[in-house]
């Protein structure tokens, strides 16, 4: 049912190539990590009507994964692709099942998009995912995650494969063994951190690897909520996310907005991935893409931000990390 509460004319227009797959995707990607209830516990039924909102207004991409609110993400998003499944490119990923649960074999693998499925309501997924490689044996992700994966993709079961993960070396050394065709890159590319253009899209254009930029509001701490409880970012980071939200307020903007639309601008990611719970935030997020950016709100937010800019935290096994700021 159309949502004749939300503006009529918001809608996606422009759609990108994913690397050297022949998946189209909408600029702005919906993230349904909030649908597991990561951000705070959702209603799930406005959590439905924000995804069948999107659809509706041409969002096509979506990304879920086990790991988010422990299956809840994949069964709620299944149960809203009912009767939609073929309107949209659907994105799951594998290997990390628990905060410290991660389990890259070929055993588990194998099984873990099956369980994916079931809960997917589908016998395919576009794009199946290594989750957070950082967190692995990176060799085994070479040698035995990445072929596992490449031989569900010759059952059917998944059209394309990639990786996600915050290291960038690290998803850099993995795509530089061995043929990928995504690479989702996470808090590398937003207002606190550009270093995603540096480390990573050299290599994804390198081999024509499809870009996904992920967590445009540096997973909550860009937002008027701020981040929450669990986020790894040191408190100056999130300190910084304050001021800048106060900011924006006193300047009549908002720092989720600005946020988003300084990723939408970015030439080579396929599609920002923002995470997205009710048909509100969905109307809002939609609404920037006809946006233009505030560049002289922008640069005060820079000026603010520059004592933590490209500043990390620590993420996966420790031989696996950058190297933090
Ligand atoms: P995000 O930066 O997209 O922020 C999400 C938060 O912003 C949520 O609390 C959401 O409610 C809020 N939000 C969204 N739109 C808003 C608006 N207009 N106004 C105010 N608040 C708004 O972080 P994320 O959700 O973690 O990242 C986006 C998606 O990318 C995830 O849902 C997931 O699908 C994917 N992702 C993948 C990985 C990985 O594979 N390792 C890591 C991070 C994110």
């Amino acid at each position: 049912m159309p949502n004749r509460a939300l503006g009529a004319d918001v809608r996606v227009t422009e759609y990108r190539r994913l690397g050297r797959t022949d998946l189209e995707v909408s600029v702005l990607g919906f993230g349904t990590s909030p649908l597991g209830n990561v951000f705070g516990t959702i209603d799930p039924a406005e959590g439905r009507r924000a995804v069948h909102f999107a659809i509706e207004r041409g969002i096509n991409f979506f990304d879920v994964s086990p790991y988010y609110g422990l299956t809840l993400a994949e069964s709620r998003l299944g149960e809203a692709l009912i009767g939609n499944r073929d309107k949209i490119v659907l994105a799951t990923k594998c290997g990390r099942y628990g905060p410290d649960r991660f389990d890259f074999s070929e055993k588990r693998v194998a099984a873990s998009i099956d369980e994916s499925l079931t809960r997917l309501g589908t016998d395919y997924v576009d794009l199946l995912q290594a989750h957070d490689v950082e967190f692995g044996d990176v060799q085994q992700i070479i040698d035995e995650t990445i072929p596992a994966m490449r031989r569900i993709q010759e059952q059917g079961k998944a059209r394309y494969i990639g990786i996600t993960g915050y290291s960038l070396r690290t998803l850099v050394r993995i795509a530089e063994a061995v043929p990928v065709d995504t690479i989702l890159s996470y808090c590398r590319y937003n207002l606190m951190v550009t270093d995603m253009d540096e480390i990573l899209v050299p290599v994804v254009e390198k081999h024509r690897i499809g870009l996904v930029n992920a967590a445009p509001l540096h997973m909550g701490v860009l937002t008027e909520q701020g981040a929450p409880e669990w986020h790894p970012a040191p408190a100056e980071i999130r300190e910084a996310g304050k001021k800048v939200a106060k900011l924006c307020r006193d300047r009549g903007s908002s720092v989720s907005e600005l946020a988003l639309r300084f990723c939408l601008d970015h030439p080579q990611a396929s599609a920002t991935l923002v995470g997205m719970a009710t048909c509100h935030q969905v109307e809002a997020n939609l609404r920037l893409l006809q946006a233009i950016t505030d560049s002289e709100l922008l640069n005060e937010v820079r000026i603010l931000l520059s004592p933590v800019i490209n500043r990390t935290w620590p993420s996966g096994r420790p031989e696996n990390q950058d190297g933090t700021r």
